[in-house]
C-alpha cells in the first residue's frame, strides 16, 4: 500500500528562531494516531538545526532544492553529500517556482534526480501545468511531458525513492485550488501515465500529493480521491494549526 505524506514546504520563510518555535509547535501539536509520513522544508539555513531538532521525531526533513554537482565551482550552492551529511536525505526537486525563476528545465531536473537517487535519497518531484496550458487544453500533455523528461530514465528500483507531486502553476499561492475532483482526474492520469511506462506495482505503490492553496478547510475533500495520497503545502505550512488541519484532513 503506499504511503499518505503530507509535506511542508517553507519556501523563503522563517529565520533560525522562527523556525525553532515552528518545529517545537509542530512536534507539540501534530496528531499521534495518523498514520502518515510528515516532511517539513525549512530553508537551507536551518536544515541542520531542524535536522537535529527533529531527529527523535518521526517528522522527516526535506531540503527544497540541491544542485546536480557532486561539488565544485557552484558559487552559493549545495550538494546532495552536504546535505547528507547533516542528516537531510530528502530533497524537492522542480518545484514550479525554480522553474519559473530560476529557470529550471526538465533535463537539468533530470540530473538532478539522478543525483539525489546516486546518494539514495527521496525525491519529491514537482511538475503541473500553467494556467495558459489548462485554457488551452494542453494540462495533460504538458504533465505527460514532465514526467517523460525528468523521470523516465530512472530504473524500476528507484521508483521507492520517488514522491509525485502535481501541483497546478495556476493553484500555487493564488488560494485558487484546482477542485477534488480536476485533481482527481489528473492523478489518475499521472498514474496511468506510470502504468504506461513502468508497470502497475509501480504506479499504484508511488504516492502522488497534490499542491496549490491546499488549506484546513479543503484538504479533507481533496484527499478523499482515491489517487490524491496527500499534499505539499506552501503558505499553510507556516502555521502550525493550519498544518495540523490540513493533515487531520487525511481521517
Ligand atoms: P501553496 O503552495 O500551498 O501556498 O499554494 C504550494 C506549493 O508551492 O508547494
Amino acid at each position: 500500500m503506499r504511503k499518505k505524506i503530507i509535506a511542508g514546504n517553507w519556501k523563503m520563510n522563517k529565520n533560525a528562531e522562527e523556525t525553532e518555535d515552528l518545529l517545537n509547535e509542530l512536534i507539540d501539536k501534530l496528531p499521534n494516531d495518523i498514520e502518515a509520513q510528515i516532511i517539513v522544508a525549512p530553508t537551507f539555513v536551518n536544515l541542520a538545526s531542524a535536522s537535529d531538532h527533529l531527529e527523535f521525531t518521526n517528522i522527516v526533513v526535506a531540503a527544497q532544492n540541491m544542485h546536480q554537482a557532486e561539488n565544485g565551482a557552484y558559487t552559493g550552492e549545495i550538494s546532495a553529500d552536504m546535505l547528507q551529511s547533516i542528516g537531510v536525505n530528502t530533497v524537492i526537486l522542480g518545484h514550479s517556482e525554480r522553474r519559473a525563476y530560476f529557470n529550471e528545465t526538465d533535463s537539468q531536473l533530470a540530473y538532478k534526480v539522478d543525483t539525489a537517487l546516486k546518494h539514495n535519497m527521496t525525491v519529491i518531484f514537482c511538475f503541473g501545468e500553467e494556467l495558459k496550458d489548462r485554457q488551452d487544453n494542453q494540462h495533460f500533455n504538458i504533465v505527460e511531458n514532465q514526467l517523460r523528461d525528468g523521470l523516465f530514465h530512472i530504473s524500476n528500483e528507484s521508483w521507492e525513492n520517488i514522491i509525485l507531486a502535481y501541483e497546478p502553476v495556476w493553484a500555487i499561492g493564488t488560494g485558487e485550488t484546482a477542485s477534488p475532483d480536476q485533481a482527481q482526474e489528473m492523478h489518475e492520469f499521472i498514474r496511468e501515465t506510470i502504468r504506461k511506462r513502468f508497470g502497475s506495482d509501480i504506479a499504484e505503490d508511488v504516492s502522488i500529493l497534490y499542491g496549490g492553496s491546499v488549506k484546513p478547510d479543503n484538504a479533507k475533500e481533496i484527499f478523499g480521491k482515491p489517487d490524491v495520497d496527500g499534499g505539499l503545502i506552501g503558505g499553510a505550512a507556516l502555521k502550525a494549526d493550519d498544518f495540523v488541519g490540513i493533515v487531520n484532513g487525511l481521517r
